[in-house]
Protein backbone atom coordinates (compact mmCIF):
# COMPACT_ATOMS: atom_id res chain seq x y z
CA UNK A 1 0.00 0.00 0.00
CA UNK A 2 2.71 2.13 1.04
CA UNK A 3 4.10 2.05 -2.74
CA UNK A 4 0.61 2.76 -4.56
CA UNK A 5 0.67 6.04 -2.42
CA UNK A 6 4.25 6.71 -3.16
CA UNK A 7 3.54 6.44 -6.74
CA UNK A 8 0.06 8.67 -5.87
CA UNK A 9 2.26 11.33 -4.41
CA UNK A 10 4.63 11.53 -7.33
CA UNK A 11 2.11 11.41 -9.66
CA UNK A 12 0.52 14.28 -8.24
CA UNK A 13 3.79 16.13 -8.19
CA UNK A 14 4.61 15.09 -11.69
CA UNK A 15 0.71 16.34 -12.41
CA UNK A 16 1.08 19.22 -11.03
CA UNK A 17 4.49 20.56 -12.86
CA UNK A 18 2.94 19.56 -16.11
CA UNK A 19 -0.08 21.61 -15.74
CA UNK A 20 2.10 24.46 -14.32
CA UNK A 21 4.39 24.23 -17.65
CA UNK A 22 1.55 23.74 -20.02
CA UNK A 23 -0.02 27.30 -18.03
CA UNK A 24 3.24 28.72 -18.99
CA UNK A 25 3.11 27.72 -22.65
CA UNK A 26 -0.07 28.48 -22.85
CA UNK A 27 0.77 32.29 -22.11
CA UNK A 28 3.90 31.98 -24.30
CA UNK A 29 2.19 34.30 -27.41
CA UNK A 30 0.75 36.50 -24.59
CA UNK A 31 4.12 37.11 -22.69
CA UNK A 32 5.33 37.49 -26.72
CA UNK A 33 2.43 40.33 -27.03
CA UNK A 34 3.89 41.95 -23.75
CA UNK A 35 7.20 41.37 -24.95
CA UNK A 36 6.80 43.79 -28.24
CA UNK A 37 4.43 45.94 -26.55
CA UNK A 38 7.21 48.94 -26.13
CA UNK A 39 8.81 48.48 -29.73
CA UNK A 40 5.04 49.10 -30.83
CA UNK A 41 4.81 51.88 -28.62
CA UNK A 42 8.42 53.55 -29.52
CA UNK A 43 8.12 52.95 -33.22
CA UNK A 44 4.79 54.87 -32.98
CA UNK A 45 6.50 57.52 -30.91
CA UNK A 46 9.21 58.14 -33.67
CA UNK A 47 6.77 58.05 -36.02
CA UNK A 48 4.58 60.60 -34.84
CA UNK A 49 7.55 63.14 -34.00
CA UNK A 50 8.60 62.17 -37.63
CA UNK A 51 5.12 63.53 -39.39
CA UNK A 52 5.59 66.45 -36.91
CA UNK A 53 9.17 67.39 -38.49
CA UNK A 54 7.13 66.96 -41.56
CA UNK A 55 5.02 69.21 -40.58
CA UNK A 56 7.50 71.70 -39.51
CA UNK A 57 9.54 71.31 -42.64
CA UNK A 58 6.46 72.40 -44.82
CA UNK A 59 5.34 75.19 -41.99
CA UNK A 60 9.03 76.15 -42.05
CA UNK A 61 8.71 76.90 -46.33
CA UNK A 62 6.25 78.66 -46.49
CA UNK A 63 7.22 80.82 -43.57
CA UNK A 64 10.43 81.58 -45.81
CA UNK A 65 8.39 82.16 -49.09
CA UNK A 66 6.18 84.79 -47.50
CA UNK A 67 9.01 86.31 -45.77
CA UNK A 68 11.24 85.97 -49.54
CA UNK A 69 7.65 88.07 -51.17
CA UNK A 70 7.54 90.28 -48.16
CA UNK A 71 11.51 91.51 -49.18
CA UNK A 72 10.28 91.65 -52.43
CA UNK A 73 7.59 93.88 -52.11
CA UNK A 74 9.51 96.53 -49.88
CA UNK A 75 12.19 95.80 -52.41
CA UNK A 76 9.21 97.15 -55.35
CA UNK A 77 8.12 99.96 -53.18
CA UNK A 78 11.34 101.24 -52.41
CA UNK A 79 12.05 101.18 -56.10
CA UNK A 80 8.47 103.45 -56.68
CA UNK A 81 10.56 106.52 -54.47
CA UNK A 82 11.73 108.01 -57.29
CA UNK A 83 8.28 108.00 -59.30
CA UNK A 84 6.87 110.25 -56.36
CA UNK A 85 6.03 114.07 -57.32
CA UNK A 86 4.44 115.29 -53.92
CA UNK A 87 5.60 115.72 -50.52
CA UNK A 88 2.00 114.23 -49.86
CA UNK A 89 2.85 111.49 -51.94
CA UNK A 90 6.60 110.91 -50.30
CA UNK A 91 5.20 110.52 -46.57
CA UNK A 92 2.64 108.28 -47.69
CA UNK A 93 4.68 105.93 -49.64
CA UNK A 94 7.05 105.91 -46.04
CA UNK A 95 4.51 104.57 -44.17
CA UNK A 96 3.42 102.14 -46.82
CA UNK A 97 6.89 101.05 -46.53
CA UNK A 98 7.16 101.53 -42.57
CA UNK A 99 3.99 98.69 -42.39
CA UNK A 100 5.57 96.43 -44.64
CA UNK A 101 8.83 96.48 -42.66
CA UNK A 102 6.71 95.57 -39.48
CA UNK A 103 4.59 93.01 -41.35
CA UNK A 104 7.97 91.64 -42.35
CA UNK A 105 9.69 91.67 -38.89
CA UNK A 106 6.63 89.83 -38.31
CA UNK A 107 7.24 87.25 -40.89
CA UNK A 108 10.85 87.17 -39.62
CA UNK A 109 9.78 86.33 -36.23
CA UNK A 110 7.64 83.64 -37.22
CA UNK A 111 10.47 81.81 -39.28
CA UNK A 112 12.86 82.05 -36.06
CA UNK A 113 10.52 80.46 -34.24
CA UNK A 114 9.21 77.18 -36.51
CA UNK A 115 12.82 77.18 -37.37
CA UNK A 116 13.40 76.61 -33.46
CA UNK A 117 10.50 74.29 -33.55
CA UNK A 118 12.18 72.44 -35.91
CA UNK A 119 15.51 72.06 -33.94
CA UNK A 120 13.05 70.96 -30.69
CA UNK A 121 11.68 68.37 -32.46
CA UNK A 122 14.76 67.32 -34.35
CA UNK A 123 15.95 66.65 -30.48
CA UNK A 124 12.75 64.50 -30.09
CA UNK A 125 13.56 62.55 -32.79
CA UNK A 126 16.66 61.68 -31.82
CA UNK A 127 15.72 60.91 -28.37
CA UNK A 128 12.91 58.68 -29.61
CA UNK A 129 15.05 56.80 -31.95
CA UNK A 130 17.74 55.64 -28.97
CA UNK A 131 14.28 54.71 -27.00
CA UNK A 132 13.70 52.68 -30.14
CA UNK A 133 16.95 51.22 -30.24
CA UNK A 134 17.06 50.19 -26.61
CA UNK A 135 13.45 49.19 -26.86
CA UNK A 136 14.11 46.80 -29.43
CA UNK A 137 17.52 45.28 -27.87
CA UNK A 138 15.60 44.82 -24.34
CA UNK A 139 13.04 42.84 -27.14
CA UNK A 140 15.02 40.63 -28.54
CA UNK A 141 16.85 39.89 -25.23
CA UNK A 142 13.26 39.06 -23.89
CA UNK A 143 12.21 36.68 -27.10
CA UNK A 144 14.98 34.77 -26.96
CA UNK A 145 14.93 33.82 -22.94
CA UNK A 146 11.15 33.01 -23.61
CA UNK A 147 12.04 31.00 -26.59
CA UNK A 148 15.11 29.30 -24.61
CA UNK A 149 12.16 29.04 -21.72
CA UNK A 150 9.77 27.55 -24.09
CA UNK A 151 12.26 24.83 -25.14
CA UNK A 152 13.69 24.14 -21.89
CA UNK A 153 9.79 23.08 -20.73
CA UNK A 154 9.13 21.55 -23.93
CA UNK A 155 12.11 18.93 -22.66
CA UNK A 156 11.00 18.88 -18.98
CA UNK A 157 7.19 18.50 -20.36
CA UNK A 158 8.46 15.36 -22.48
CA UNK A 159 10.49 13.85 -19.58
CA UNK A 160 7.57 14.27 -17.03
CA UNK A 161 5.41 12.83 -19.46
CA UNK A 162 7.44 9.90 -20.20
CA UNK A 163 7.72 9.30 -16.05
CA UNK A 164 4.61 9.64 -15.41
CA UNK A 165 3.86 6.77 -17.68
CA UNK A 166 5.85 4.69 -16.29
CA UNK A 167 4.65 5.38 -12.90
CA UNK A 168 1.09 4.92 -14.51
CA UNK A 169 2.04 1.32 -15.80
CA UNK A 170 2.90 0.33 -11.79
CA UNK A 171 -0.27 1.91 -10.30
CA UNK A 172 -3.17 0.10 -9.70
CA UNK A 173 -5.57 0.78 -12.82
CA UNK A 174 -8.65 1.42 -10.31
CA UNK A 175 -6.80 3.54 -8.63
CA UNK A 176 -5.31 5.65 -11.45
CA UNK A 177 -9.02 5.86 -12.20
CA UNK A 178 -10.13 7.36 -9.00
CA UNK A 179 -6.99 9.45 -9.35
CA UNK A 180 -8.03 10.73 -12.06
CA UNK A 181 -11.77 11.79 -11.64
CA UNK A 182 -11.09 13.59 -8.28
CA UNK A 183 -8.12 15.30 -10.02
CA UNK A 184 -10.26 16.72 -12.54
CA UNK A 185 -13.09 17.42 -9.90
CA UNK A 186 -10.95 18.87 -7.46
CA UNK A 187 -8.00 21.45 -9.76
CA UNK A 188 -5.14 19.13 -9.65
CA UNK A 189 -5.07 18.07 -6.29
CA UNK A 190 -6.58 14.57 -5.34
CA UNK A 191 -4.31 13.10 -3.03
CA UNK A 192 -3.58 15.07 -0.14
CA UNK A 193 -2.40 14.54 3.74
CA UNK A 194 -3.84 14.59 6.82
CA UNK A 195 -2.97 16.91 8.72
CA UNK A 196 -4.42 17.45 12.97
CA UNK A 197 -6.97 15.56 12.11
CA UNK A 198 -8.09 17.42 9.22
CA UNK A 199 -8.31 17.29 5.53
CA UNK A 200 -5.67 19.54 4.13
CA UNK A 201 -7.31 19.46 0.67
CA UNK A 202 -10.73 20.84 2.23
CA UNK A 203 -9.85 20.98 5.83
CA UNK A 204 -13.07 19.49 7.43
CA UNK A 205 -12.25 18.13 10.84
CA UNK A 206 -12.36 13.92 9.93
CA UNK A 207 -14.02 11.66 12.50
CA UNK A 208 -10.58 9.66 14.77
CA UNK A 209 -11.18 6.20 13.14
CA UNK A 210 -10.56 7.39 10.11
CA UNK A 211 -7.41 9.27 10.94
CA UNK A 212 -6.22 6.38 12.79
CA UNK A 213 -6.84 4.14 9.44
CA UNK A 214 -5.32 6.70 7.40
CA UNK A 215 -2.23 6.39 9.63
CA UNK A 216 -2.16 2.62 9.79
CA UNK A 217 -2.18 2.95 5.62
CA UNK A 218 -4.07 -0.11 4.93
CA UNK A 219 -6.11 0.88 2.36
CA UNK A 220 -6.36 4.44 0.21
CA UNK A 221 -9.19 6.20 1.97
CA UNK A 222 -10.64 9.70 0.95
CA UNK A 223 -12.05 11.77 3.01
CA UNK A 224 -15.77 12.09 3.15
CA UNK A 225 -16.19 15.59 2.12
CA UNK A 226 -14.25 16.55 -0.90
CA UNK A 227 -13.45 12.20 -2.05
CA UNK A 228 -9.85 13.33 -1.96
CA UNK A 229 -7.68 10.41 -1.04
CA UNK A 230 -6.19 11.08 1.91
CA UNK A 231 -2.10 10.19 2.91
CA UNK A 232 -0.53 10.51 6.20
CA UNK A 233 2.65 12.86 6.03
CA UNK A 234 5.16 10.58 7.37
CA UNK A 235 4.69 8.72 3.59
CA UNK A 236 5.26 11.65 1.82
CA UNK A 237 8.25 12.64 3.87
CA UNK A 238 9.59 8.92 2.53
CA UNK A 239 8.84 9.35 -1.12
CA UNK A 240 10.79 12.96 -0.94
CA UNK A 241 13.52 11.84 1.05
CA UNK A 242 13.87 8.59 -1.77
CA UNK A 243 13.72 11.03 -4.52
CA UNK A 244 15.72 13.74 -3.00
CA UNK A 245 18.14 11.55 -1.17
CA UNK A 246 20.74 9.40 -2.64
CA UNK A 247 21.85 6.39 -0.30
CA UNK A 248 24.41 6.80 1.80
CA UNK A 249 24.37 10.46 1.75
CA UNK A 250 23.18 10.63 5.21
CA UNK A 251 26.05 9.09 6.30
CA UNK A 252 28.32 11.37 4.15
CA UNK A 253 26.42 14.68 5.63
CA UNK A 254 26.65 13.52 9.05
CA UNK A 255 30.38 12.93 8.76
CA UNK A 256 31.16 16.42 6.98
CA UNK A 257 29.71 18.07 9.92
CA UNK A 258 31.29 16.51 12.91
ZN1 LIG B 1 -11.39 16.81 2.14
Amino acid sequence: MDTQYRLLITLQTIDQRIFKLREQQRQAPERMTAIEAPVLKARKQLQAAQETGQALAKQKRSSEQELGSQEEHIRKLRGRMSELKTNKEYQAHLFEIDLAKKKKDELEEAVLMVMENVERNEQVIKQYESALQEAERVCEQEKARLALQTATAEQELAALEKEREEITRQLDPELLARYDKIKTMRKGVAVTPVRDGACTGCRIQLPPQLVAEVKRGDALLSCSYCHRILYWEGVSEDAQNTVAVAPGSDVLSDAGST
